[in-house]
């Protein structure tokens, strides 16, 4: 069974499937600009916990938005709208510019075999989900309006606000900016839900013209797709607060009970040890992987090689051993595929599965699956099946190569296992008698601190 550590409670909790089947939520990404890396890596969290849930047979039901308005340049609800200023800097209309960068992240994820969500509302196009939610907030008393139009959530109004990031509303001091506190605001921690403006992207409700708050989009959408029981919540580790306080608030204030189960946050990618941002200057893309000759793929298998709830710090060494390693393993696939198909091997596969299963342990997993490689007592045809089963986990098209690689001469592959063997066994004479005799077969072996490689 996956255990996954979840923000709110502090504990590795188990996920397991309500009314057979686990319904997950991950924040999606503001669409004004390419992902980097760094959003991929909190992307590629949900798509390995849907992984291993359906390794399991339990069925996965997922929604990720795609917010195409109501996120302020600045996260404290000032300055403009990113997607606006961002259209604006290029010249295109609001929306065409965010339908360019929703499809570029959807082919990121494409190449980064990271599987769409079931659903992915836009926020342009939800609107009336979120009147709806708020129109309920104010009749529950959590939400006011105020002469101008806009909408105010009631902070104070949720007791146990918080409990996500440990900021709760007495530890909260009133900004110190130079505009003070917003004097509409009836406490200085509440904050907007829906913003009264005439700009482009603006809505009519029965409070006024405007568009609606960031926070609150994500809850409109969540309820609407998935229900007011939700199982798993993901995001990037900077989303806990506000973003995630705010929308648990304001869930559970419409619905009168903890909407989310566990709430599952990923840790920061960062590139020249600072976390990767456009602000910082350090963004890679993928497109810029591909550039330098890296399959996508290799960012996939970096990203494995660390826990989720760990800092990484990516570099392009980091990178280029990862296409190293992604290389090796296809053109091991495609090896033991021309031998005799066994079943898998099974102590392998199941200890694989148990680490991801421990909190998405991808480290350990990888471990295994070296350790598999390199174990001269499985064969060819067991190690090609367990390879390909746990690649369903791994995501990283280790079959790609069959076909593709040169074939061997009969009878060397049976020396080459022999060969590794006697390595494995430290009788390095035999090892190179069987070197010379695949030789004479036409067979160059070479050995590597990864074992031994060949080609013709
Ligand atoms: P944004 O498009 O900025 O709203 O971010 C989309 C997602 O990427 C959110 O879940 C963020 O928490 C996450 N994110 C942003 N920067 C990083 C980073 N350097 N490493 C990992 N995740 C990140
Ligand atoms: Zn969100």
């Amino acid at each position: 069974m996956l255990r996954i550590h979840d923000t709110r409670t502090k504990r590795a909790e188990p996920i397991t499937p309500v009314n057979g089947a686990v319904r997950m939520y991950s924040c999606g990404p503001t669409v004004y600009r390419y992902a980097h890396v760094g959003n991929l890596r909190t992307y590629l969290m949900s798509d390995l916990i849907r992984r291993v849930l359906e390794a399991r047979r339990v069925r996965v039901v997922t929604c990720q938005n795609i917010t195409d308005v109501g996120h302020l340049v600045d996260d404290a609800e000032i300055g403009e709208d990113k997607v606006l200023a961002q259209a604006r800097a290029e010249g295109k209309a609001a929306l065409d510019l965010a339908r360019f960068y929703e499809d570029a992240f959807r082919g990121d994820c494409a190449a980064l075999n990271v599987r769409p969500a079931d659903s992915m509302p836009r926020a342009s196009e939800t609107i009336d989900l979120m009147i709806e939610l708020i129109a309920k907030l104010i009749e529950k008393g959590h939400a006011y309006a105020v002469p101008d139009g806009s909408v105010f959530f009631a902070a104070e109004s949720f007791p146990s606000y918080g409990e996500l990031s440990g900021n709760r509303l007495d530890h909260l001091r009133p900004g110190h900016r130079v505009e003070g506190v917003d004097p509409r605001k009836r406490f200085h921690a509440d904050w907007a839900l829906w913003k009264h403006s005439h700009r482009e992207l603006t809505w009519e409700t029965p409070w006024g013209v405007g568009f609606p708050g960031w926070h609150v989009e994500c809850s409109a959408m969540s309820m609407h797709y998935l229900g007011e029981h939700i199982d798993l919540h993901t995001g990037g580790i900077d989303l806990r607060f506000p973003h995630h306080e705010d929308e648990r608030a304001q869930s559970d204030s419409a619905a009168g009970h903890e909407v989310v189960r566990h709430w599952a946050h990923g840790e920061h990618l960062l590139f020249d040890g600072r976390k990767m941002a456009k602000s910082s200057g350090n963004v890679v893309l993928l497109s810029d992987v591909a550039e330098a000759g890296l399959d996508p793929l290799a960012v996939r298998l970096a990203f494995l090689e660390h826990k989720h709830r760990h800092q990484l710090n990516l570099t392009w060494d980091t990178l280029r051993a990862a296409d190293r390693t992604l290389r090796r393993w296809r053109g091991r696939v495609a090896e033991w595929a021309e031998r005799p198909s066994e079943p898998l091997a099974r102590d392998y596969t199941g200890r694989a599965l148990d680490a991801f299963e421990d909190d998405l342990d991808t480290p350990a997993a990888l471990r295994v699956l070296r350790e598999l490689e390199h174990d001269p007592e499985v064969s060819p045809g067991s190690k090609f099946e367990s390879f390909l089963h746990l690649d369903h986990l791994l995501g990283l098209d280790l079959s790609s190569e069959i076909g593709k690689a040169p074939v061997l001469p009969g009878g060397a592959a049976e020396l080459l296992d022999q060969r590794e063997r006697a390595r494995a066994g430290h009788d390095w004479a035999a090892a190179d008698r069987l070197r010379d005799e695949l030789a004479g077969l036409g067979v160059k072996v070479s050995d590597t601190t990864d074992g031994q490689v060949w080609n013709t």
